[in-house]
């Protein structure tokens, strides 16, 4: 692990193991490693920006596209029918890992209303 660069830097090279579900020479997806729901994959483009505020535009056009491509595969996969893209900016927002990612969380019926999920707290 290299120390002066951030946790997901550690992991776009190998240096952390993580559970990568695609990968190509722009972006990687891995399982986050305390799921909100069932799939819930973090993508990350391999081209370093803190979050939003300062990410390229290029960066993230192709982000999104990728990070709904992904999802639609996970949601057929997992057999359900929604999901959420979530990126949080900044510690204010509860950002965590200052490096941009999308959070992909497949949703099911049933799941708890988004907003009475209590802050911060992981709900499966
Ligand atoms: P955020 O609060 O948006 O910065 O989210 C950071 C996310 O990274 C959290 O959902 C963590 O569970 C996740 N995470 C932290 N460490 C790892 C890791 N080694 N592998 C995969 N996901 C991680």
């Amino acid at each position: 692990m290299n120390i002066k660069k951030t946790l997901f830097e550690n992991i776009i090279e190998r240096k952390i193991p993580a559970s990568i579900v695609y990968e190509d020479e722009k972006i990687i997806a891995f399982k986050d490693i305390n799921p909100i729901s069932e799939g819930h994959v973090l993508v990350v483009p391999k081209k370093f920006s803190r979050n939003l505020l300062t990410i390229k535009d290029d960066i993230l056009a192709y982000l999104m596209v990728k990070s709904v491509e992904i999802a639609k595969i996970i949601i057929k996969q997992k057999g359900v029918d929604g999901f959420r893209l979530h990126v949080n900016n900044e510690k204010s927002s509860e950002q965590v890992v200052f490096h941009t990612h999308v959070h992909i969380i497949p949703s099911r019926k049933g799941d708890p209303k988004w907003k009475h999920i209590p802050r911060g707290q992981k709900v499966y």
